[in-house]
Parts: structure tokens; sequence; C-alpha cells
């Protein structure tokens, strides 16, 4: 019951000179371990937070893959896990794309889906990938455990950023690994506590909290994004939706000037990122650039009452 309590603490004491189960806080830390715990239990497997979810990213592939290997990654996954896969190439690591609603390719080391991916809401063929020689890791981060749990269907790993949907009230950067191998959990601790991509107490802490309310919070989220979707699908400025019918992320196409939407909201915040409790909305093109349409969208529906989001959605829609 409740929440234990904020340990900020770098160290703990030795117990007649030898180090307890806590001793120094890049190791581990009783905040972290709590978290962990509560997070491992819904996904069905051992978690371990890191600084953020692109730290979780590097700790994975460059914990568990060495120079020379290929990624399989997911097309039109999260721009920021094909960009520092570029960023790693020049230490010796290869990614090919691929459709992820399609088999994987042969001859790779590590085969990485994103369910759903962000900003194109493609869901992952699971059984395919699973029956594929390399380990599987599922980028679950619009997922959330409540509407999906790959460690059950084959994935080998599951990675979030926590930032999002599980802290969820955009007030903390985290990221999180959950896998069952005991081998694969020890191996990229140690590379944790090696390279320092660690969490903080209270990024920790903050995620125990959004834990609470995460299953209330993503089932009002998936209901008002669902509703959104079928509305937005009739209106006449938009040309496609994007939606994986679970969940609170889409995205959509306008016609005209997608800027000029984006920008004429008043109750949806006109910023990046998802996962919420506010309601975020902007034109991808500006980061990702050709890789996505220059008129797309990409709406993270937050807690806001549902006919507030259309009224808004709809003024915007017409300036
Ligand atoms: N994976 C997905 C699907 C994301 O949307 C993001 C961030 O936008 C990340 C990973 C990276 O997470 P973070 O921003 O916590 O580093």
């Amino acid at each position: 019951m409740g929440l234990p309590p904020l340990d900020r603490s770098t160290l703990w004491p030795f117990e007649a000179g030898e180090p307890g189960e806590f001793y120094y806080q890049r190791y581990a830390h009783p905040t972290g371990v709590a978290a962990e715990r509560a997070l491992g239990e819904l996904d069905g497997g051992e978690a371990l937070l890191f600084s953020s979810g692109a730290g979780a990213s590097t700790a994975v592939v460059l914990a568990l893959l060495a120079p020379g290997d290929t990624i399989a990654v997911a097309e039109g996954c999260y721009y920021g896990t094909t960009t520092l896969f570029r960023e790693l190439e020049r230490w010796g690591l290869k990614h090919v794309e691929f459709d992820q609603t399609q088999a994987p390719p042969d001859g790779v080391q590590l085969v990485w889906l994103e369910a759903p991916s962000n900003p194109f809401l493609t869901m992952p063929d699971l059984a395919a990938a699973a029956a594929h020689p390399a380990p599987v890791l599922v980028d679950a981060t619009a997922a959330t455990p409540v509407h999906l749990r790959p460690l059950e269907q084959g994935a080998d790993l599951v990675l979030h950023s926590a930032t999002k949907y599980l802290s969820g009230h955009s007030d903390v950067l985290l990221g999180a690994v959950i896998a069952r191998d005991e081998q694969t959990v020890a191996r990229l601790r140690e590379f944790r506590s090696r390279s320092g991509i660690v969490a903080a107490p209270d990024a920790a802490w903050l995620l125990l909290r959004g834990l609470k309310t995460l299953e209330l919070r993503v089932r009002r989220q998936t209901e008002t994004a669902k509703e959104l979707a079928v509305r937005l699908k009739e209106h006449p400025r938009v040309e496609t939706v994007r939606y994986a019918g679970f969940g609170g992320l889409m995205s959509f196409d306008v016609t005209g000037d997608a800027k000029k939407v984006e920008t004429s909201t008043r109750l949806i915040v006109n910023a990046t990122s998802l996962g919420g409790a506010d309601s975020t909305m902007e034109s991808r093109h500006r980061w990702e650039g050709d890789r996505v349409p220059k008129n797309l969208l990409r709406l993270s529906v937050g807690l806001e009452d549902v006919e507030k989001l259309w009224a808004d959605l709809e003024q915007a829609l017409s300036a």
C-alpha cells in the first residue's frame, strides 16, 4: 500500500565491513528496485530502469551486440531509435529497416519491433518475429502493458520510454527494459552500472506513482482516441487516419497547411512527446523530414473530455 519513501542517498554504510544489498547508487537504489519490481510484474519479467528510453536502447545494443552485428529494425519506428543506430555505425553496428508486418530478414543478430510504431501506428507480426533465430525486442512504449505483454508472445526483450504513458504526467525522463532470461538481465545490469546509464531515485519514484493510475489513464485515453479517430476519418480536411485500435497515440494527414492546424489548437498543446495527461499534437515533418508526409500530425490523446478535444480539433481544422 502507498509508496515507499524516496531515498536519494548515493551510499549506504557497509554492514560489519561488508557491502549490503545497497552500497552505491550507480549499482542499485531502493526506490529504483521498488519501481523495477512493480514494472516487472506488469510486463511479466524482470525490469531494469535507465535514464531515458534512448538510454535503455543504447544499453541494449552496446551490452548485447558486438561490432559487425546487424539489427533488423521496423521501418517507420520512433525516429530517435534509427538516429541512435546511425550514430553507432562508426562503432561497427549495422542496421537494416524492414516492414514489421512481415517476417524479419535473415542474417541479423537482433530484431527490433515497435508496437504500435510511432508515428505510423503499424503493429508488428510478433509470431513471425518470434520464429526468427535472433532475439526479438519490442518497443512497447505506445502500447503499454495494459494493451500488450510482448514477453508472453515470444519476445525476448520489452523496451519502454517510461517518460511517456508509464510515468504519465510529462514530468520525468526514464527508460526501461524487461526480460526473462537471467543472463540477459545480468549482462544489462552489469553494463548499466559500468556505463552509468542509470535512473535517478526521483525518476523511479515518479514512475511508481504513475503506475498507480496507469490502467485507468490508458483505458480512458483509448476510449477517447477511438472516438476521435472515427470522427477525424469523416472530417473533410483529413486524408488519412492512422490508429492501431487501442492506446492514445494516432496520426493523421490534413489537406492544406499542417502548421496552421497545429498552431491553432487551444486545449491540445502544440508540443512534442506523448503519453501524458495533457493532449499534445505536432507535425512530425519538422523532425523527421521526408521520412513522413509533410502534412502528418501526430496526436497524443490525454485525459481531457472527448467533446472538448473534438471541439478543439474541429476549430483548429477550420482555422
Ligand atoms: N521509443 C519510443 C517509441 C519513443 O516514442 C521514444 C521517445 O519519444 C523513445 C523510445 C525514446 O525515449 P526517451 O525520450 O525517454 O529517451
